[in-house]
């Protein structure tokens, strides 16, 4: 199984697949993680990349797609895969695309949470008071929101015409995300 948790920052796509993680078995494939660890390991990778997360940007596609693939094998070896915060850019999923192929597998679901600007700028300051992050400063959330709708929120239509996308109501609880989560993965 691979799926796609996807939605702007602070719709709930760490948390969410943390508990699909827990429930499922699966494998959580965060190239935000990935990155901050790279930049916490002081690796040539993190230093090259730092400036660019700590503005809102988007590192390039070339980094994130390595990423992703070093991380397959261990994904289809736990059965299920789940891609958060990744793919962001229309090449990332057709690059993805083509590494499942290639593996004999593909994009099962794509879980769109939706939750509006205000509660995502609300999230995210709060984030920013318990972690810290150096990008979630209200200027930089900020870009990253816009980031998000210029050239991630693309790859909606994208997966549409695949039939792959489903809409989850991102706003309630945790355990109610939870719940239209599970709800959207039986579909067919
Ligand atoms: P996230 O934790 O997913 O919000 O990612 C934090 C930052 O890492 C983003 O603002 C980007 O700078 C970078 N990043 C994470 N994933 C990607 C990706 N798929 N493509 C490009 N940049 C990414």
């Amino acid at each position: 199984m691979n799926i796609i948790l996807f939605g702007p920052p602070g719709c709930g796509k760490g948390t969410q697949s943390k508990r699909l993680v827990a429930e499922r078995g699966w494998v959580q494939l965060s190239t935000g993680d990935m990155l901050r660890h790279a930049r916490a390991a002081g690796t040539e990778l993190g230093q090259r990349v730092a400036a660019i997360m700590d503005g809102g940007n988007l590192v390039s596609d070339a980094i994130v797609i390595e990423l992703i693939e070093e991380r397959l094998p261990e994904a289809e070896a736990a059965g299920g895969a789940i891609f958060d915060g990744f793919p962001r850019t229309v090449a990332q999923a057709q690059a993805l695309d083509q590494l499942l192929l290639d593996r004999g597998t593909k994009v099962d679901s794509v879980v769109e949470l939706k939750v509006n600007d205000e509660e995502l700028v609300q999230r995210l300051v709060k984030r920013a008071e318990e972690e810290g992050r150096p990008d979630d400063t209200e200027d930089v959330i900020r870009k990253r929101l816009e980031v998000y709708y210029g050239q991630t929120a693309p790859l909606i239509p994208f997966f549409a015409d695949q039939g792959k996308v489903k809409a989850v109501d991102g706003m309630g609880s945790m355990d109610e995300v939870a719940a239209g989560i599970a709800a959207a993965l039986e579909e067919k």
